[in-house]
């Protein structure tokens, strides 16, 4: 790809509102340009990263044996009354009319439209286990939308919701999510804590958090220094210096984004929602749900938080837009165009290949290749007469001048 035809806007100076550091480079590196107050446009860089992203989640999903589909948007009042969840749930969910003066909502998640779309399909025990996601834009008026990403009023959200006959099945289920989750997110260069979000009450339902510890996170996590107890400071309400409530260590904090969540629902919608089924014995059953959600976009900015520095990104290899960053210094020096265009065209056969053909100044094209993050990058400088050119390897910090017909070897 073309770095003229891309659009890739960098800014020299972050805006006014961006706090945290990822805020600061997404702007800057042109991957993200906020619309309005929480809500944002996916600029191509940005866009390319939610779709790695999201190919990783559909990979350890479908592998999985869940399957995908897409539900609306717009959701109709009626479904959320049948739930209880129209009055229970309060401001952040935003409402509209139709022209008919008709309630709907733009759903922040989706338990009542996933069940009435399942709900006459599943009555015998012989249709369970049942396992359907979708990755969706969610709408969620938060109070306090900040952090870019990381606290959206629309984002993108993955939510798998699975049915089964019993508990024992259900807890199958959730352990193989949790699985799936830990590598979902260590192949996007994320290593994460299982936090237990337990509400600890009799026939309290059981839920996990899958935290990225980073001083910027929102939640707050007691963990014991020694075993592996770790749980959401507002569920255990234990503090720096407590001991472990399950071995002789001591209790730690720590900040944490909190990148997805899974869930034992229960019969919480079945029941409300009267999606019932034929059991072994022919009695009728709610069915037992579970649901799963990770913040595709949050996942993203905490990438970015994790893997960069003042200067710029150095994305996961997983996820980054590109793998290869082609520098042409002089645009208008012949031989540095035609090595460049033959190398460009050499790795393009197996790699994604941007090449920076603006007419810049080398210093301007430097400073936008550190804050794009583009991992491996091949410099064409005054050496190109010798048939040397310069490859960084920004992973390892180390930068050679090698034989350009070297190049493919190393990449
Ligand atoms: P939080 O406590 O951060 O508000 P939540 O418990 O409301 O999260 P869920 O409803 O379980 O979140 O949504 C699943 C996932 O979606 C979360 O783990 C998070 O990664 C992401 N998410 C939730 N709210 C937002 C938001 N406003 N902006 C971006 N991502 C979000
Ligand atoms: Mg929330």
């Amino acid at each position: 790809m073309k770095q003229s035809l891309l659009f890739v806007p960098t800014l020299k100076d972050a805006p006014k509102d961006a706090e945290v550091k990822s805020h600061k480079l997404m702007a800057r590196a042109g991957l993200i340009k906020q619309t309005a107050a929480g809500i944002y446009t996916y600029l191509p860089l940005g866009h390319r990263v939610m779709k790695k992203i999201e190919t990783i989640v559909r990979d350890e999903h479908d592998k999985r044996e869940c399957s995908e589909l897409l539900m609306p948007a717009i959701q109709p009042r009626d479904l959320w009354e049948e739930s209880g969840r129209w009055s229970e749930y309060g401001p952040e969910l935003m409402r509209l009319k139709d022209r008919k003066d008709r309630d709907f909502c733009l759903g922040p998640t989706h338990e009542e439209v996933i069940t009435h779309a399942v709900r006459d399909y599943i009555n015998s025990y012989k249709k369970l286990p049942l396992a359907l996601y979708q990755i969706q834009t969610k709408y969620r008026d938060e109070l306090r939308p900040r952090f870019g990403l990381m606290r959206g009023r629309e984002f993108v959200m993955k939510d798998l919701y699975t049915f089964h006959e019993s508990d024992e099945d259900l807890n199958t289920w959730y352990e193989k999510m949790k699985v799936a989750y830990t590598d979902i997110f260590r192949r996007c260069g994320l290593e994460t804590k299982i936090v237990s979000s337990d509400t600890g009450q009799i026939g309290g339902k059981e839920a996990d958090e899958f935290m990225v510890m980073s001083e910027v996170g929102e939640d707050t996590i007691s963990y014991c220094d020694q075993g592996s107890y770790a749980a959401n400071k507002e569920f255990s309400g234990l503090s720096a210096g407590d001991k472990c409530p399950e071995c002789e260590g001591t209790i730690k904090e720590a900040k944490g984004i909190e990148v997805g969540n899974i869930f034992k629902l229960g019969t919480k919608y079945s029941e409300s929602m009267n999606a019932y089924f034929t059991d072994r014995e022919g009695k009728q059953k709610p069915v037992l749900m579970g649901c799963y959600g990770i913040g595709i976009s949050r996942t993203l900015m905490a990438a970015v938080e994790q893997h960069s520095s003042d200067n710029g990104i150095v994305w996961p290899s997983e996820i980054t837009p590109f793998k290869v960053h082609i520098l042409p210094l002089k645009t208008n020096d012949e031989l540095t165009m035609e090595v460049a265009d033959s190398i460009y065209k050499e790795l393009s056969k197996t790699n994604e290949v941007l090449i920076d053909d603006r007419g810049e100044r080398p210093g301007v094209k430097f400073k936008d290749a550190d804050l794009i993050g583009i991992p491996y990058r091949i410099i064409i400088g005054k050496d190109v007469s010798e048939g040397k050119v310069e490859f960084l390897n920004r992973y390892t910090g180390e930068k050679n001048l090698v034989n350009i017909a070297e190049i493919s070897g190393l990449i």
